[in-house]
Formats: structure tokens, sequence, C-alpha cells
């Protein structure tokens, strides 16, 4: 079924806006998602109507956030085919998931260890691992790239071996769009013991991951890429794992008893909850994987494939444009450059015309390094993106190009 773009456009109060006097086109998607009038409702009808801290209280209105706040955490795990409900952690993002599986394993890492990561990281799932090696003397390596922005599959293989404690790869590449093979990469790391973490922060807008099928051992993703709220996301970990980890915060709701001799953990998944959390947050997460489902992920992609196929062809026309990330899988996400332009100066003339974009190295710069440039312009589309904002795309960089050549 073929999506009403027009009827789900009305759902998103953003998309009716000017900006610099024009109806705003906006392709900065990979960067955070526009919110739907469902899931702002969902905020502010907690604020409104049941505001209490959860998991406390024995009165009504406590009972009921924690009720609305579970049943969050269950649309999770039921939406990314996750078998027990505690193996949901809520945490502040895709960077506070990753942060908390680097700082777990520090206890489970020695010298002479090795963990790999691929070229295609986002900063946030390189640093944690730099500093996770600095503390336990394990060796950090890396899966190198193609020029298209494919991961070399067979140098990752060849990385391998008993020493290879964990692989961190995203899901999908928020620079160029690379959708990386990570049923191959879960199964090759599994072959030697190893355990994977994949950042799918990019991904959950686009796809919708079945991980008891990808058999993973950890997968984190944020919110608010997926028309949810800020400062809100999701760690997946096997129960096994979950289990073994130490806790990454102390605070309240992670505790079981305390005294100053011995504290116990909670168990799962409030060992890894510390403190009040988003609530508002968490069920407006809720919100939107339902509001996601109800259009239906099949629809989703056929729609953006086709605004892929469109504005990569559209594109091209223009002379002198090189797109980067050229792989034959990949998601509605462009990074290109036109020859002798900075890209900066490109997303501020487009801006002008009421188009959103992003300019620079998005997070990533070892890919840039990679391409010997200092950044890229990337239009990343949605599903409520059209074609005709496409052509608008295309007409605002070609204008672009003439003032600047
Ligand atoms: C956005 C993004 C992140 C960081 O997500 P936060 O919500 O900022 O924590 C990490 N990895 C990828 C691939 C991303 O696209």
């Amino acid at each position: 079924m073929a999506l009403d773009v027009q009827k789900i456009r009305a759902d998103f109060p953003i998309l009716q806006r000017q900006v610099n006097g024009h109806p705003l086109v906006y392709l900065d998607n990979a960067a955070t998602s526009q919110k739907p009038q469902v899931v702002i409702d969902a905020i502010v009808d907690y604020y409104s109507n049941y505001n209490a801290n959860i998991h406390r209280g024995v009165h009504s209105l406590s009972q009921e956030a924690t009720d609305v706040y579970e049943a969050a955490r269950n649309k999770i795990q039921q939406h990314f085919g996750i078998q027990h409900a505690h193996e949901v952690i809520f945490t502040a993002g895709t960077t506070h998931g990753i942060n908390l599986i680097a700082s777990g394993f520090s206890s489970f890492l020695k010298k002479g260890n090795e963990i790999i990561v691929s070229a295609l990281e986002h900063h946030s799932n390189i640093v944690p691992w730099q500093m996770l090696c600095e503390r336990t003397g394990a060796t950090l390596q890396v899966i190198p790239m193609k020029e298209d922005g494919t991961l070399d599959l067979s140098a990752y293989i060849s990385l391998l071996s008993e020493k290879t404690k964990l692989v961190f790869v995203n899901h999908i590449s928020n620079a160029l769009g690379t959708i990386n093979p990570i049923e191959t990469i879960i199964q090759k790391a599994h072959e030697v013991g190893a355990a994977v973490l994949i950042d799918g922060a990019q991904a959950c807008s686009h796809i919708k991951p079945d991980l008891a099928a990808l058999d993973v051992d950890f997968y984190v993703t944020s919110a608010h890429k997926m028309c949810g709220p800020t400062g809100v996301g999701m760690l997946y970990g096997k129960e096994v794992w979950l289990k073994k980890l130490p806790p990454y915060q102390g605070g309240g709701e992670m505790i079981k008893e305390v005294s100053f001799e011995k504290t116990t953990y909670a168990d799962l998944p409030h060992k890894f909850e510390a403190g009040t959390p988003n609530i508002s947050g968490g069920i407006a997460f809720g919100a939107a994987i339902d509001y996601l489902n109800n259009i239906g992920f099949d629809a989703i992609e056929a729609h953006e494939k086709g605004l892929l196929e469109y504005a990569t062809e559209q594109l091209l026309q223009i002379e002198g444009l090189r797109i980067y990330g050229t792989g034959v899988k990949k998601t509605s996400v462009i990074s290109f450059n036109i020859e002798g332009i900075h890209p900066y100066d490109i997303g501020t003339i487009v801006d002008k015309l009421g188009i959103a974009v992003r300019t620079g190295h998005h997070c990533a710069q070892p890919i840039m390094d990679f391409y010997k440039i200092p950044g890229t312009v990337r239009a990343s589309f949605a599903f409520y993106n059209t074609k005709e904002e496409v052509d608008r795309l295309v007409a605002a960089v070609s204008k672009a190009k003439q003032m600047l050549t």
C-alpha cells in the first residue's frame, strides 16, 4: 500500500511552517526526526493529567504513571522482537547506552584482549571504546571501509581471533546511509566467542529490526530519530549479559537494600535505571512506536526507497556533483559535494530557500579523512518527505552552484 503522504504530513505541526519565507523542506532527519501530534500529546497528557514519580508511590497517580511507563517498555519489547521486558533498559539515548556497556566491560577486559569497531562509526561509537582501551590495556582495531562506503568484510574476518572480546558496528551509517551486513558480522563474532553491540540509532526510523532473529548481544537506539522525544532511548541486552554486567550509575531505584556495609542491586531492568527517569519521554517513545507501526514499516521502506532513487538520479544531473556512499544497500541518506565548493556554503544558501540539510563531518571524521574531504552536504529523507521536496532541493543546490562558481 502506497503512503498517503499528504495525510501523514498533516500529523506533523512543524511541517506546516515557513522558514525564511518558504515552506519548510526538512531533510535533516538523520540528525533528528520531526514529531507527530500524538507524540507531543502524550507528553502534554502525562504532565497535565497523571504526573507522578513511578515505581515508588502507593497512591493512584503514581500507579497510573508506572503502568503507562511500563506499557511503553512492553511496546518497545514487542516492536524489537525482544524476549523479556526486563531486557529493555531505558536510557537517555544511544550515546548513554554505548557508554553504559563500555563502562561495564571495563571489568571484563585486560591487556592482550582486542575490541573491534568499524571505520563507519559515529564519534559516540569510537570515543567510549578508546577510553575503555586506555582503562584496560585492550587494543582497538578498525574494520576498514571501501571506496563505495561499505565495510571490507574479508578484512573484518581476518581481524577476528580468540583475543577478540567485543565488536561494535552501526546498523546504518549516519554519514553515508550504508546498511551494514550485521547478520554476518554478528555470526562471525560469535564464532570466536566475542560479544556484539549494534548501534541502531540510524536504523530504527527506516526498518524494524528483529533482535531475537539477529541473536545480537546488545542493541542501542534513540527515540528522537524515530519520531519520539529527545533524551530517551533504549538499550537491549541479552539477559545473561545484563546479569553479568555491573551497574553503571549508583542511586535510587537501582538498589534492593542499602547499608554502609553492603548494597544489593535491584533486579533487571532497574539495576541499570538509577534515579528518576525521563518518564514523559519513555511514555512518548511508546506513542512514537505505535505511530510508526500504524503507518507500517513496509510502506515506510517502499516510500523512502522511491525518494532515494529519485533524489539520487536528479542530483546526479548537476555537473560536478559527487555522492559519497554508493553501496547497493543503503537508506534514504545522500551525502554529496560539488567540485570546488565548500559544503557549508551550499548549506547556507539552501537554508535561505527554506531547506534544512546538514553540512560538516556528521560526527564521523574518520569517514571524511578516508575521502580526504572536510565534510559533505547531507540530505536525509523520512517517510513524510515528498518528490516535490526533492525537486526543491535539486533546484536550490543548482542555484547555489550558480552563485558559488
Ligand atoms: C545519532 C547517532 C548517534 C548518537 O545518538 P544520540 O541520540 O545523540 O545519543 C550514534 N550513532 C549513530 C549512527 C547516530 O546516527
